[in-house]
């Protein structure tokens, strides 16, 4: 076995010797990769809570966790320990879940990646999801029973993007989906939903005549399963950087135009350059605030 994977568990035992003896190995911190040092990272660090950087380059302390049940949510993917956010992501989160029951007739939300204890870079997937203000939300009903454990780990989410990329599945989309994307897009602590454009496409159709939260609903790559939800940098976080503002206007009709074009649905692989580029190196706790050296090390 080679490569992070096998690197993990040494990582976690020499993480847990640096929690335990402050001092000790301060070098393995500045030759590791940041990923792997935060991956490692199991419980949250006993500071109040604040997001630390951005949302792709930064981390969390004092993370709060999303109970894996409550009465209209259930957490996925469990052995993945993302779970946590800043304390104003949780009670988003459920928030949000409380809410669905009330306006669609889904009983309740399953809840996918949201942030590492100390968030962080991650070992596998999302670039973001850094500071403890990204939670991804399934686009699959949660249902009126407790999954099991393994079911977390292995029931997919249901894709919701047609074969031709060019709208949604009928047989999938339904009011229901409008209404929840709708009640995480109208909630005051969010600043985005990121969802695939052909979802953005039919909820511009779907809206109906109240549509000002369409602005905040923003197409993105990938995101034919889940929704991503992104809230603001909260009071008590002087070193969270807050993202642009969306731009004006709800997004709709021409100016998704670009997100179905062939070069986007169908795009030529690049000419092989004669020499193959280096791989980027991988993000390492010196290039991340300052602030996140305490966060992993707990002082
Ligand atoms: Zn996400």
């Amino acid at each position: 076995m080679s490569g992070p994977q096998a690197a993990l568990p040494l990582v976690a035992a020499l993480a847990g010797a640096l929690w335990a003896a402050p001092g000790f190995a301060q070098s393995a911190l500045d030759t590791t990769p940041a990923k792997q040092l935060f991956g490692a990272a199991k419980a949250p660090v006993d500071m109040k809570a604040r997001s630390i950087g951005f949302y792709s380059k930064g981390c969390l302390a004092g993370g709060e966790m999303l109970p894996v049940n409550g009465p209209a949510w259930q957490a996925m993917r469990l052995s993945r320990n993302r779970n946590w956010g800043h304390p104003a992501l949780v009670e988003f989160v459920e928030r949000l879940a409380v809410k669905v029951p009330k306006v669609s007739n889904w009983p309740g939300i399953l809840v996918g990646d949201m942030s590492q204890p100390r968030g962080g870079p991650m070992l596998t997937g999302h670039a973001s999801h850094q500071i403890g203000l990204d939670a991804d939300i399934w686009l699959t009903p949660m249902p009126n029973r407790e999954f099991t454990r393994q079911e977390r780990e292995d029931i997919s989410a249901t894709m919701i993007v047609r074969k031709d990329r060019l709208d949604v599945d009928p047989k999938v989309w339904t009011p229901s989906h409008v209404a929840v994307i709708k009640a995480a897009a109208t909630d005051p602590q969010v600043e985005r939903v990121l969802v695939n454009a052909a979802i953005k496409k039919a909820l511009c159709r779907d809206a109906g005549n109240d549509r000002a939260w369409l602005q905040k609903v923003r197409p993105y790559w990938g995101h034919d399963y889940h929704m991503h939800v992104r809230i603001a940098c909260q009071a008590g976080s002087p070193e969270c950087r807050a993202q642009d503002a969306v731009v004006p206007g709800e997004g709709c009709g021409k100016d998704l135009d670009w997100w179905f074009s062939d070069a986007v649905l169908h795009p030529k692989p690049p000419p092989k350059p004669p020499v193959p580029p280096k791989p980027k190196p991988p993000m390492m706790l010196s290039d991340m605030p300052d602030a996140c050296r305490q966060v992993l090390l707990g002082r």
